[in-house]
């Protein structure tokens, strides 16, 4: 492709993604969806071509490929298996506390393990009271000599039980809102610490979604991520850069989707000829098609931001535009492809009823898409830009 943005080591990586999720993990994605499993498989592929290191600096033992390539690479395994692109893009979800907030020491302890793959990650924001409304979290952490000492539980949280590493927030000022909030990085052996509950769901089946407890788990002072009271900005930093991963996925579902119901339509006739001769039909895959390469239009350009140098709030909107119209098409388009198979659609034999249970999570999960819209709306709010108004006051 003339306009491919990647270097030709760059192209290698997404080849070697490509074919790995082509040979080995489609052939096993029914497969984890059905056993409800986690695949430990999978994740032994994944450390075994080196493949968690796209999350990393070289100086850490990661591939220092950048961010578009990472997002690639996501949304390449999700095309057949949403459920094991997740399990890249928490790598990065649960490393980017350390990544962005982390101090030298906690970096050189903690990145080299996830860059290989050694250990899993998890990030722990959300409570049963509190998932959008993050900063009414009860979960408490109170300071007793060179440790903090964590009280309280966290709700769907994504690699609960496979993860060695979690981020963790707590109030270290139960009193305060946002202010009150602390980052820790906690290791899943920690005594007091547990994991309780494993939900049942509708789709991503074979990645864990379960339920933590503290009850008097010491974490070291030095595990405390920035100062007392960042913890809350902390977490919104990570979703900036996180949540195009969900994106990623996202894409990657929908694109599996629209390419499957391309190669049935090809060949399923009704009426004398192909389904994919019948306009209507081929005016659904023209918008499926048309609605994937978008949302790829918004994905890279996050990436291409991230991997310019751009930080802070001007990623803010990149990032939950290029979320939120990724899962939005996911959603829409594994429907469609849905439809498109017919009566086969809805039978377990064909993959794309599995990709329209998958779709649903991304529009959930790092954020509900009702929460970007509020995100984005505000920073277009921030923006003062019709010439038209200019004097108006
Ligand atoms: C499978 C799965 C995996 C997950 N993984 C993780 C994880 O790894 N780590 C983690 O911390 N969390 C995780 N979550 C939690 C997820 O991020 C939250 O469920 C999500 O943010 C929504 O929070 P809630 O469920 O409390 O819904 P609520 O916040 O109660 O929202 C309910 C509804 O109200 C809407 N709403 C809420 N507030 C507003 C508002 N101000 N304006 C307009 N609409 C609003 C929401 O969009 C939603 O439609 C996971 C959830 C699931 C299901």
């Amino acid at each position: 492709m003339a306009s491919d943005p990647l270097s030709d080591e760059q192209r290698e990586i997404r080849e070697l993604v490509r074919q790995l999720a082509r040979d080995r993990i489609a052939p096993r994605a029914a497969e984890i969806d059905e056993s409800h499993e986690f695949p430990w498989d999978v994740v032994e592929l994944y450390r075994e071509h080196g493949l968690f290191g796209l999350f990393y600096d070289e100086r850490y033992g990661g591939l220092g490929t950048g961010a578009l390539l990472a997002l690639i690479a996501i949304e390449e395994v999700s095309k057949v298996c949403a459920t094991s692109g997740l399990i890249l893009a928490v790598q990065e979800l649960g490393s980017l506390g350390l990544k962005l907030a982390g101090n030298d020491e906690q970096k050189e302890r903690y990145l080299p393990k996830l860059a290989t793959g050694e250990y899993l990650t998890a990030y722990a924001l959300t409570e049963a009271g509190s998932g959008s409304d993050s900063a009414a979290m009860r979960t408490t952490a109170r300071r007793d000599g060179d440790a903090y000492v964590l009280n309280g539980s966290k709700r769907f949280i994504t690699n609960a039980g496979v993860a060695s590493l979690y981020t963790v927030f707590a109030k270290t000022d139960p009193d305060a809102a946002h202010a009150g909030i602390s980052a820790f990085v906690l290791e899943s052996d920690t005594p007091g610490f547990d994991v309780t509950r494993l939900e049942p769901k509708l789709g991503i089946s074979g990645s864990t979604t379960g339920e933590l407890a503290f009850e008097d788990a010491r974490v070291p002072a030095a595990n405390l991520l920035g100062e007392e009271g960042d913890g809350f900005k902390i977490a919104m930093r990570i979703l900036d850069r996180s949540r195009p991963g969900i994106g990623a996925q996202a894409l990657g579902i929908a694109q599996g989707a629209t390419d499957y119901a391309l190669e049935y339509a090809r060949s399923r006739e009704t009426m004398g000829k192909p389904i994919a001769d019948h306009q209507l039909i081929a005016a659904k895959l023209a918008d499926m098609e048309t609605a994937c390469e978008a949302a790829r239009g918004l994905l890279y350009r996050f990436g291409r931001l991230v991997d310019d140098g751009v930080d802070g709030a001007d990623l803010t909107k990149a990032s939950a535009q290029a979320k939120l119209f990724c899962s939005d098409t996911a959603m829409w388009v594994t429907t469609e492809a849905v439809q498109i198979l017919g009566g086969y659609g809805y039978i377990k034999e064909y993959p794309v009823e599995r990709m329209m249970r998958d779709a649903k999570i991304t529009q959930i999960y790092e954020g509900t898409n009702e929460i970007q819209r509020l995100v984005i709306a505000r920073e277009m709010l921030r923006e003062s830009r019709s010439p038209l108004l200019a004097g108006v006051s």
